[in-house]
């Protein structure tokens, strides 16, 4: 059935990724990922396999070396793809799993990345990007954003904004901190654009969308998200791209 929703062109890549993800559910693991070499043996099978070559001596897992290394349980893999297929959102996906949004996002970028080195193909049209290739001004800008919004969210003990202290803890999940010198709390994004955009763990996939090109229809059915607020968050990241001086970024986000 999900053969019918991949286009004809895409039919043997997409049977041969499938084959890819069953060989890790079912742990079939064929030559050691470092050397190459095909004699191996196994030391434990909890909580999943794991080999040690005998040639270069090295441990491994059938995910070693690859982006779904540690991404237990795999079978969800293909569950998370097939649904992705089907148009299901990250939210609806997490809901069904009853895993968490992150773990779900985690997953399918795992697979995003497998599919862009070795089946470019199924990736173009799994990440539905009419662009091939990204311009160089626009790619280099793309990676500065990225980064900047992966900073921001890691952040641990930044500047207090008040005293310019170091001493400064995380409250919740966004991007407010509480100095324990002053004593004062605040907020690394008010007077930003981002500053009344929740959901913080579907930025960066948002992003992707953005830059792929995708519409907002598409946004709003790939992260579950009503139209309206597709185009407040639209409109959110043209002004933060701009204020980051990724302006050639910002206009080609700004409106599909
Ligand atoms: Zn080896
Ligand atoms: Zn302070």
């Amino acid at each position: 059935m999900i053969y019918e929703l991949v286009p004809n062109e895409l039919h043997d890549e997409f049977k041969a990724f499938h084959h890819d993800l069953e060989k890790i559910t079912l742990q079939h693991a064929e030559a050691c990922p470092f050397c190459k070499n095909t004699k191996f043996y196994i030391i434990r099978s909890k909580p999943i396999n794991t080999y040690r070559c005998k040639n270069c001596h090295k441990y491994f897992t059938i995910s070693t070396n690859t982006p779904f290394n540690r991404l237990m349980p795999y079978n969800w893999l293909e569950i998370i793809f097939n649904n992705r297929i089907n148009k299901m959102s990250y939210p609806e996906i997490a809901n069904k799993l009853e895993i968490s949004i992150a773990k779900v996002i985690r997953r399918d970028r795992a697979i995003i990345s497998y599919l862009q080195t070795h089946y470019p193909s199924l990736y173009q049209w799994y990440t539905h990007q009419k662009q091939a290739k990204l311009m160089p001004t626009l790619a280099e800008q793309y990676n500065t954003i990225k980064a900047r919004v992966t900073t921001l969210l890691n952040e641990q003990n930044p500047t207090c904004i008040h005293c310019g202290a170091n001493e400064t803890t995380k409250v919740g999940s966004r991007t407010c901190y509480r100095c324990k010198r002053c004593r004062h709390s605040f907020n690394l994004l008010s007077n930003t654009s981002l500053n009344r955009i929740p959901k913080p763990e579907l930025w960066l996939p948002f992003i992707d969308l953005l830059v792929s090109g995708a519409n907002n229809l598409q946004i709003g059915q790939t992260l579950n998200l009503h139209h309206d607020t597709v185009r407040k968050w639209r409109s959110a990241w043209y002004h933060m791209m701009k204020d980051w001086q990724c302006e050639a970024l910002a206009i080609w986000c700004k409106n599909k």
